[in-house]
């Protein structure tokens, strides 16, 4: 770029618009267009009480509405970001996909008999307070209990903007001490809250530690910080990060009124500095509910080189009730999708299980039938065609052989794990025939 350029780049910079303007006088009346791009700036002057949150929508709410609202916050924090703020269409709020997403409802204090503090019973497989170790190879390593804005879909409403329960330094050092004595952990997923809530310092050090432990081959963090806060991706972010690849990120757009041009801002200043981005959704009632609203979605995203790669089903956690959708409603929407765009702007459907489950991908059905010659299929436009199987095909079984196959053993050191589950069945069948639930009573009075 040439000086011009970088002036003329700077200048766009540091203009806001009229709206940002006012809403930021109204939170601060010194304010400046450079203190709106400062993420510090934004998370001081959050919302985060009924009386402010009221003055700003230039509304007032009925007494009974602000006591249940104040009872709503008192038990799942708010705290909603200028900026985010700045996204709602005020003129139609209550239904307004991004006012839906930030604004508490008393909705939430609805509970249902279905309904789990820790649906995922991600704090059973805790090994220690900061680390939940749910699949095989990975885990996910809570870094901060704090959020810039306070998801009303939360699946961890429980625990998010609880100081109480905040990690602190030794936690941490717990955490990867778990890591470093767990050699089959060759993927960590830094979480929390937003691991990026934490300052670069804090994250230089962390990243800095677990590179250097030799199994571990990958790292990962989810932030929703380009869609609620995109000023906190800076340029010294960016070259943090950049010194510890492969390093991903996965974000999380639900509405493609989320991607903004400042969002579209700070994926690009992520991409640019080589870090793989992804995406996952929460399919919400109200919000996301439509095949018409995730296929723009997820055009936006790719156009910002953004990988869609989860879209979730709401999670039966307390408190969102009012947000969940039949799952047949996500089935309807992946029809719309597979086929219809292109392959790799298709994430995928998944049920994140109860009890500790894990996700299930529950996707539409395409392999229709099939016999020891055919397999019937179907496409997206409900052409059935038949695929025929190969005459000569010579079964080849893993016996660990790995130096025949060629295949060298991981250059990290990680451990390789034997095959679990439906995967041991198909791979394992001198040695195992069935799976048998605990519970079962018949095979309690076969032994
Ligand atoms: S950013 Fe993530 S962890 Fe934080 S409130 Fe939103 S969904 Fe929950």
């Amino acid at each position: 770029m040439n000086e011009q350029a970088v002036a003329n780049a700077q200048v766009a910079k540091s203009e806001w618009t009229e709206l940002q303007r006012d809403i930021a006088g109204q939170l601060d009346p010194t304010a400046q267009s450079s203190d709106w791009r400062d993420w510090q700036w934004q998370l001081k002057h959050s919302i985060r009480d009924i009386e402010l949150l009221e003055y700003m929508l230039g509304k007032c709410f009925s007494s009974q509405e602000q006591e249940q609202l104040r009872r709503t916050v008192a038990k799942f924090p708010m705290s909603i970001t200028p900026y985010y703020f700045s996204l709602i269409h005020k003129q139609a709020y209550s239904t307004d996909p991004i006012y839906l997403q930030s604004v508490p409802s008393s909705l939430e204090l609805e509970t249902h008999s279905e309904e789990m503090a820790d649906p995922l019973a991600e704090d059973k497989h805790r090994p220690v307070s900061c680390i939940s170790h749910r699949y095989p190879d990975r885990v996910l390593f809570y870094v901060s209990n704090a959020c810039a804005m306070y998801c009303r879909h939360c699946t961890r409403k429980r625990q998010v903007g609880d100081r109480e329960s905040k990690p602190g330094r030794d936690d941490i050092e717990q955490g990867i001490e778990y890591i470093r004595n767990t050699r089959q952990v060759r993927d960590v997923l830094l979480s929390g809250g937003d691991p990026l809530m934490m300052d670069d310092e804090f994250l230089d050090w962390l990243l800095g530690r677990l590179v250097n432990i030799s199994h571990v081959e990958v790292i990962r963090i989810g932030t929703r910080m380009p869609v609620v806060l995109p000023y906190r991706i800076t340029d010294k972010l960016c070259r943090t990060l950049a010194q510890y690849h492969p390093l991903w990120v996965h974000t999380h757009f639900n509405h493609p009124r989320e991607m903004t041009e400042a969002a579209a801002e700070s994926l690009a200043m992520l991409a640019d500095a080589g870090i793989p981005l992804g995406n996952q959704s929460v399919l919400l009632a109200g919000v996301n509910d439509c095949p018409r609203i995730m296929r723009r979605l997820v055009h936006r995203l790719v156009a910002n080189r953004v990988r869609p790669y989860y879209i979730y089903q709401c999670d039966l956690a307390e408190g969102l009730s009012h947000f969940r959708t039949p799952v047949g409603k996500g089935i309807e929407i992946m029809e719309s999708l597979i086929g219809h765009t292109s392959g790799f702007a298709v994430p995928q459907y998944v049920i994140d299980a109860p009890k500790g489950g894990g996700k299930v991908r529950v996707m539409p059905n395409y392999l229709i039938s099939c016999s020891d010659r055919h397999v019937v299929l179907r496409n997206y436009e409900g052409m059935i065609v038949t695929y025929k199987e190969p005459d000569t095909y010579t079964p080849r079984s893993c016996e660990g052989g790995c130096e025949r196959c060629g295949l060298d053993p991981p250059e990290s050191g990680a451990e390789e794990l034997d095959a679990i589950g439906i995967h041991q069945l198909l791979t394992n069948t001198e040695t195992t025939e069935a799976l048998v639930p605990a519970s079962n009573e018949r095979a309690h009075r076969m032994h």
